[in-house]
């Protein structure tokens, strides 16, 4: 599912680096990427989706070398083949949370909004519990909830692939088993491959396999304090 060669990536400004000799995701499975805050890991999952392409070597993801496809192509690539989760959920403050579900049929014509789109978002929302809340704003949701909207609009494409970016950071453990229920169910019925980056430690069991940072070559990385750059 991902195959990564020789990969080098460095932002502009700033002294990090993040070099990856070799590292594949088979299809089907789920890993867990752990390592300090500032070691790269959210940098890896923009990689693998093609929000941002490395200096050098390869990203393939479902035999697609993404980073070496122009723009538009990368943007459908990524709305119709990756489901994200962002860590700090993204959700859109003056879209219900309904369109929020939706919003990826809004944004790409490669996505057709019809009604078995809106019945299918109405479903995963009554799963995870937030069926009651469709017509209501972000700002009047708990965190948790929130997490939920976001874990719905990630899946509503049924994407081959989805990355989530500390899916349990900031949740009481209730709303932490929940959401994880949630992500495992989903997986497990699709056969969807599940890339996560977590701090959580007590999840990792859940995983197949966990991805250590510490094992990677990274410059400028930040101290282990921070709330995960
Ligand atoms: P992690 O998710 O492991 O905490 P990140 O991938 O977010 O780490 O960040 C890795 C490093 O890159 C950090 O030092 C961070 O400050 C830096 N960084 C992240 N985003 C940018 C950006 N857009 N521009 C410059 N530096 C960035
Ligand atoms: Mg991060």
């Amino acid at each position: 599912m991902i195959r990564i060669e020789g990969l080098s990536f460095r932002y502009g400004e700033g002294d990090f680096q993040l070099q990856i000799p070799e590292l594949s995701v088979e299809a089907g499975t789920t890993t867990a990427f752990i390592g300090p805050s500032g070691s790269g890991k959210t940098t890896l999952l923009n990689l693998i989706a093609g929000i941002i392409k490395p200096e050098t070597g390869r990203v393939e993801t479902r035999d697609v070398e993404v980073s070496a496809l122009p723009d538009p192509e990368r943007r459908r690539f990524r709305v119709t083949t990756v489901g994200l989760v962002f860590q700090e959920f993204e959700l859109l403050e003056y879209l219900s949370v309904l369109d929020n579900i939706l919003l990826p049929y809004r944004i790409h014509s490669a996505l057709d909004l019809d009604d078995s789109v809106r019945d299918r978002a109405r479903s995963l929302a009554e799963r995870v519990g937030i069926s009651d809340k469709l017509a209501r704003y972000p700002r009047r949701l708990s965190q948790g909830e929130r997490q939920r909207v976001a874990v719905c609009r990630a899946v509503l494409t049924d994407p081959p692939l989805l990355l989530t970016d500390e899916p349990t950071g900031n949740l009481d453990p209730v709303n932490r088993e929940r959401v994880l229920d949630i992500l495992f169910d989903y997986v497990t019925e699709s056969g969807t491959t599940l890339v996560s980056v977590t701090h959580d430690h007590e999840i990792l069991a859940r995983f197949g396999r966990v991805v250590d940072f510490r094992d990677f070559h990274v410059w400028g990385e930040g101290d282990d304090t921070g709330g995960g750059a």
